[in-house]
């Protein structure tokens, strides 16, 4: 189903009328985490300055630590909707529960299925009976196959409103998080007629090299970026290292503008 032979046109999937794929190059910008009402607000607004044309955060987070923030919840779910309210961007979120599914999407516009649940099948299948797109990030340790086999899973059950995330992968390479696969982008967009986006935040995990990445991510021909933004990033509770503050992003922005015609 998400196959190329199946679609020779490359899908156009929309978020609450924001088109991501097709000519569009769509920017996602907000908060790793959702913390405060205030912050996420700031964070939103950050976002939108900067041309994003969707609001990410996360109301369930999925911590390497057991000890570390695990995220606000409903709570956050709320906060999020809240600030949709007021900003007019439409809600990007994690589920990370396949029995809290429906809940998420009663708030969200779309679905994020994160890097560690990428083959949590349950999840999957879950994701795909929601009239909610999802965002499909990569597993860390996925190859392109087991990823777009993922997708399937969700396609398999009704949903074909699937946007690829391609969200860096492990290697023996310490200097960054993870390593960008960024010839995942061409690969998958070869193999699949699905959009596919890169996070330049989680993949390098430091704020000096988003830029650079976001810029291979546009030359390769991503579809959209999805970037982690922050109103005080040293005072973040989850990943301030790799946030983008309001002049980083206004580079970004100004980049994702020039850039594409030099192509
Ligand atoms: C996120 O986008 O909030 C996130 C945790 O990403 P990943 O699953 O890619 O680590």
């Amino acid at each position: 189903l998400v196959s190329r032979q199946t679609a020779p046109e490359r899908t156009v999937v929309r978020v609450a009328g924001v088109p991501i794929g097709g000519d569009h190059l769509t920017l996602i910008a907000g908060p790793c985490a959702v913390e405060t009402p205030d912050q996420a607000l700031a964070a939103a607004r950050m976002a939108k300055a900067a041309g994003a044309a969707l609001l990410r955060g996360g109301a369930y987070k999925p911590r390497t630590s057991p000890y570390a923030f695990q995220g606000l919840g409903e709570e956050g779910l709320r906060v999020l909707a809240d600030v949709r309210a007021d900003t007019g961007l439409p809600v990007v979120t994690e589920v990370v529960d396949p029995r809290d599914v429906e809940l998420v999407a009663s708030y969200a516009d779309m679905l994020q299925v994160g890097t560690r649940n990428m083959q949590n099948f349950a999840l999957l299948q879950a994701v795909g009976a929601a009239r909610r797109p999802v965002l499909l990030k990569r597993g860390m340790n996925a190859t392109i196959e087991e990823w777009l086999l993922a997708a399937e899973y969700i396609a398999e059950r009704g949903n074909l409103d699937i946007v690829l995330c391609e969200r860096g992968i492990r290697t023996f390479e310490p200097a960054t998080r993870n390593t960008l696969d960024i010839s995942a982008v061409p690969v998958a967009q070869r193999l699949s007629h699905l959009p596919v986006i890169v996070d330049p935040s989680h993949s390098g995990g430091r704020r000096d090299l988003v830029l650079p990445l976001s810029r291979a991510a546009v030359a390769v021909g991503a579809d959209g970026l999805i970037v982690d933004v922050h109103p005080s990033p040293d005072a973040a509770l989850c990943d301030g290292a790799q946030a983008l503050t309001g002049a980083d992003l206004a580079e970004l922005s100004r980049t994702l503008e020039t850039l594409p015609a030099l192509l």
